[in-house]
Formats: C-alpha cells, structure tokens, sequence
C-alpha cells in the first residue's frame, strides 16, 4: 500500500534497527531450518514474508531484497525495475516520469538512506534481478547465504 510504503521511508532508521536485530536471529535458526529442510520451509516462509513486506514495502518478491541498500524503498517499484537509480527522468518535483502522481521510488530511497545509520549502502551497485528467483523468500536465501559466509570465516 502506497501509504505504508512512505512510512516505511520515513522509519527507515527503526526499520533498519529492527531488521539488525531480526538478521542474526534468523541465523541462529540455520541449523533449525536445515533440520526441517529448506525445501519444506521455503512455501510458509514465502507466504509470511510476501504479506508482510507486501504490506510494508509494495515487496515484488524478487528474491534478492536491496531494501537495507535502498533506504526501505523497494526498487522494484520502479514502473522500469531500475535497480540501480535513478533515471534521467525524475521530476522536478521528485515525482515519477512514468506515474507523475508517484514519488521516484530512488529519491524516497536517497531520503530514506540518509536517516540509516549505514547511509552509504545506498552506493552499492545492485546486481541485476534474477528471475529465476522471482516469488522465492529473501529471508531464508540470506540465512543461507549468511551461515555458509559464516563457516567459511571459521574455516580459515
Ligand atoms: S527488493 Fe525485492 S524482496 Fe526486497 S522488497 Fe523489493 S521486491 Fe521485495
């Protein structure tokens, strides 16, 4: 909901606080997830997380979420998926070029990174979207993803 959206720009920094916190419980949670099998988790999981980032950030549920990297402002809510923003085309106003009556969904990210305690995420470049991934949780792509960084760090 568009509404939701922009709060969730202006609570950027909260959001920020709460994911920090959500991330390394997430992770604890790895051998849990493994025992119950990726496989079997990935549908629930789907589900919770599409109607609650649904709600918060118009999510896309592209697989590969960018909101700690965008200000909480969902990227693919760019009418020209531009992960990477933004575009020649921005208004004078901030507004949209495509949908005049919506804010660029980069200048709410650059306003909602500059409240973030990390605000230079925000320069990172964002690989291109794989849609092969499109409708896949995030949260259980980054406990993967963090776990096996994390056990490669204790292997050295
Ligand atoms: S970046 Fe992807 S996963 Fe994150 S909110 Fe946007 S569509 Fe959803």
């Amino acid at each position: 909901m568009y509404k939701f959206r922009l709060w969730s720009v202006s609570n950027a920094r909260k959001l920020e606080a709460v994911y920090r916190n959500f991330e390394p419980v997430l992770i604890r949670l790895h051998p849990l997830f493994k025992w119950l099998g990726y496989g079997r988790l990935e549908k629930p999981v789907r589900v919770v997380e599409k109607v609650i980032k649904g709600l918060m950030f118009d999510c896309q549920m592209c697989g590969k979420c960018a909101l700690s990297s965008t200000g909480m402002s969902c990227p693919m809510n760019c009418p020209k998926s531009i992960r990477n923003g933004p575009c020649g085309g921005v208004r004078l106003d901030g507004n949209c070029e495509v949908k005049p009556e919506m804010r660029c969904v980069w200048v709410e990210a650059w306003r909602g990174s500059q409240q973030m305690r990390d605000s230079a995420a925000i320069n990172q470049v964002q690989i291109p979207v794989n849609h092969l991934l499109k409708d896949s949780s995030s949260w259980l792509r980054v406990v993967r993803h963090e776990f096996a960084a994390h056990e490669k760090e204790l292997a050295q």
